[in-house]
C-alpha cells in the first residue's frame, strides 16, 4: 500500500536544517529576477519552492559538466581510474526533471554500463515537490507527460493548504521520515486535498502540443525531408546552449590533460554538444552533420523518434529549457507544431 506522510508547513525550515545535519543538501535557489539554480542550501529560507526549471538541471551532480576519470604516468606507464562522487541530497525536483533523470539512468545503465555514474547515482537521495501550476509558456510537461509524478524519487513533496503531503517510495525516503521526526501520518482528509489538486490540475494542465502524445514518433519518423530543418538551420547560431541546459542530453568528449612535467595527467569527460560543428567531424576533416539544419534535425530526433526505437520513451521532458535558453528564439512547441502540421 501506498505510504503518505504530512509535513506541517511551519515545520518546513526545521526539517531542512535537520536534513542538511545528516548530509549536503542542494535545493533550487533563486538567481536574478527569473532564473534559479540547484545550489547546496542549510536553510529552508534559502529555497525557492516555487521556481521554474532551474538554468541547469539536476543532471549536473549525475554527470558534472568536467569530471576527471583517469590519471597516468607515461614513463611508469601506470594508469589510475578515478571516481569523484559525493553523498547528496536534492531537494525540490519537479516532475519534469525526474523524467531526465531517469532517462539518464537508463542511458547509462545500459550496456556498456558507466561505473562512474552509477555510483553517484546510488549516493544521491532524491526529494521531488510538484508543481501545482505551469512553469510558464514554453513548458510542454503535459503533453510529454511529465506533469504528474511517474517514480524515480525517494520522497515526493505536494504543497497543500496548510502542510506538506510526501509520498514515501523507497527504503531511504523511509529512513530519512523516520530520522527526522516531523512528520506524521496523512489521513483521510491530506489525501482528499492531494485526490482534488490533482483533479484541478488535470484542467490546468493541458496538452500544449498540437500532436497526442502516442504521435509524437509517427510526426518525426516522416519529417526527414521537411523544410522546417531549413528553418531552424537558417536561425540556429550552433552556441550549444540547448543540448547544455537539456536534462536528457549525456553527450560527452574525453580529453588527456598532460602536466607540466610532460609526463603524468589526467584523463578528464566534459560535455558536448551535438550542435557544435566538430562534434560529427570524423578523420580527415569530414563531417557527418556539417550543416545546422541536420545538426538541429538530428537533435529534435534524439529526443522524439531514435529513444523510442532504444529505450521506449521520449527524451524530451516538456522543461522547457532549451527554448528558454536559445539565443535565436528557436521554439521547441513551434518547430513541433509546424512538423505536425506538414504532416496533415
Ligand atoms: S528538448 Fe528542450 S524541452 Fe525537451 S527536455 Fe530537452 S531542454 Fe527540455
Ligand atoms: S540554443 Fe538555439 S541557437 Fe544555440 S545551438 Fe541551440 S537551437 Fe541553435
Amino acid at each position: 500500500m501506498e505510504k503518505y506522510v504530512v509535513l506541517k508547513k511551519k515545520d518546513f525550515n526545521d526539517f531542512v536544517a535537520k536534513l542538511a545535519l545528516i548530509q549536503t543538501v542542494v535545493a533550487p535557489v533563486k538567481k536574478g529576477q527569473k532564473s534559479f539554480a540547484f545550489q547546496e542550501v542549510t536553510t529552508g529560507q534559502e529555497i525557492s519552492l516555487h521556481y521554474i526549471p532551474t538554468i541547469l538541471p539536476p543532471k549536473k551532480y549525475f554527470m558534472p559538466q568536467q569530471e576527471t576519470i583517469m590519471k597516468f604516468n607515461k614513463s611508469k606507464f601506470e594508469w589510475t581510474p578515478v571516481l569523484e562522487y559525493k553523498e547528496l541530497t536534492i531537494f525540490g525536483v519537479h516532475t519534469c526533471d525526474l523524467a531526465g533523470i531517469q532517462c539518464l539512468n537508463m542511458v547509462f545503465t545500459n550496456k556498456p554500463k558507466d561505473i562512474n555514474y552509477i555510483v553517484r547515482k546510488d549516493k544521491i537521495t532524491i526529494i521531488g515537490f510538484e508543481c501545482n501550476d505551469y512553469c510558464d509558456e514554453f513548458a510542454s510537461c503535459a503533453s510529454m507527460d511529465n506533469h504528474i509524478p511517474n517514480g524515480g524519487y525517494d520522497l515526493f513533496f505536494t504543497e497543500l493548504k496548510d502542510s506538506f503531503i510526501v509520498h514515501v517510495n523507497t527504503q531511504l525516503g523511509e529512513k530519512i521520515v523516520e530520522e527526522i521526526s516531523l512528520f506524521t501520518k496523512a489521513n483521510d482528509e491530506h489525501l482528499k486535498e492531494l485526490e482534488n489538486l490533482r483533479a484541478a490540475k488535470s484542467k490546468i494542465f493541458k496538452n500544449e502540443l498540437n500532436v497526442k502524445h502516442s504521435d509524437l514518433k509517427g510526426v518525426f519518423e516522416q519529417s526527414f525531408n521537411s523544410k522546417v530543418w531549413k528553418d531552424l538551420g537558417a536561425k540556429c547560431v550552433a552556441c550549444g546552449n540547448c543540448t547544455n541546459v537539456c536534462p536528457t542530453c549525456y553527450c560527452f568528449d574525453i580529453k588527456d590533460e598532460m602536466n607540466l612535467d610532460f609526463n603524468t595527467g589526467s584523463r578528464v569527460r566534459v560535455w558536448d554538444s551535438c550542435q557544435n560543428e566538430d562534434f560529427a567531424k570524423v578523420a580527415g576533416g569530414e563531417s557527418f552533420r556539417e550543416e545546422r539544419a541536420n545538426r538541429q534535425k538530428h537533435r529534435y530526433m534524439r529526443k522524439f523518434n531514435y529513444p523510442v526505437d532504444k529505450f521506449s520513451r521520449y527524451f524530451c521532458t516538456g522543461c522547457g529549457r532549451c527554448t528558454r535558453t536559445c539565443m535565436a528564439q528557436i521554439k521547441l512547441k513551434e518547430t513541433v507544431n509546424a512538423l505536425a502540421e506538414e504532416k496533415k
